[in-house]
């Protein structure tokens, strides 16, 4: 039986609503469409939708508002739908639970990316299918070995670092979603570890330095400026 997920568009501009569930519908999904923040929170609790797609600019309420309502009683996936350059509301977003973010103007192919990862995502409970069975993770020709502690690039050993590695190795846990440089900084160097981002970057560079064809424009590991990196998930 093909089951269709149910999924809600919450969004105030008619156009980018059509659009969106225009696009959702002729992928197989079901959409749902609500207005405003009054409507998205009363047809989540009627409908039970299997994800959300949420502008943060709503006429009547904060889009962040929503998200911090619903996170107290659900975990349900989120993706947020922002204004090109607001970094900020990205991050807190991502902090406060979102799964992923579109940032306007987006095209098909993104929006439909970041649905089935957060889908995924929530499907499975270890976050990543292939890590928990095999071991590993592969995307292209990159191979995350979590038994060895290695990545491969076409079957060679890149010899990273031990950080290094635990970047690497976390982003593959996570692949297709990106993580907030708060977030990994937090899950390599503890809770209390300094917000700077510097140390991040040096071991980012060096990372795509061994992996990558050409650093300057990497195929595996990608950065959203002003919030954290993405590593590339694999059909
Ligand atoms: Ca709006």
């Amino acid at each position: 039986m093909n089951i269709r997920e149910k999924i809600l568009v919450v969004e105030d501009e008619q156009s980018i609503a059509h659009f969106i569930s225009t696009v959702l519908t002729s992928n197989g999904y079901e959409a749902m469409q609500a207005s405003s923040g009054t409507e998205a929170l009363s047809m989540i609790s009627s409908h039970c939708p299997d994800l959300i797609i949420l502008d943060l600019g709503l006429p009547d309420m904060d889009g962040l508002e929503i998200l911090r309502q619903l996170r107290s009683w659900t975990s349900l996936p989120v993706v947020v739908v922002s204004a090109r350059s607001h970094e900020k509301d990205k991050v807190d977003a991502l902090d406060l639970g979102a799964d992923d973010y579109l940032t306007k103007p987006f095209g098909t192919d993104e929006l439909l990316a970041r649905v089935r990862t957060a889908i995924r995502h929530t499907r499975t409970a270890s976050g990543n299918d292939e890590i928990a069975q095999k071991g590993t993770y592969t995307v292209g020709d990159l191979t995350i070995d979590y038994n060895k502690h290695q990545a491969l690039v076409r079957g060679q050993n890149v010899k990273l670092t031990l950080s290094e590695f635990r970047i690497v190795a976390l982003l593959g846990k996570h692949a297709g979603k990106v993580l907030t440089y708060d977030y990994i900084i937090k899950e390599l160097w503890g809770p209390r570890a300094s917000g700077d981002n510097q140390i991040l970057r040096v071991n980012m560079a060096n990372i795509r330095r061994k992996i990558e064809k050409n650093p300057a424009e990497p195929e595996y590991l990608f950065t959203e400026v002003g919030v954290g990196y993405r590593l590339a998930e694999g059909e």
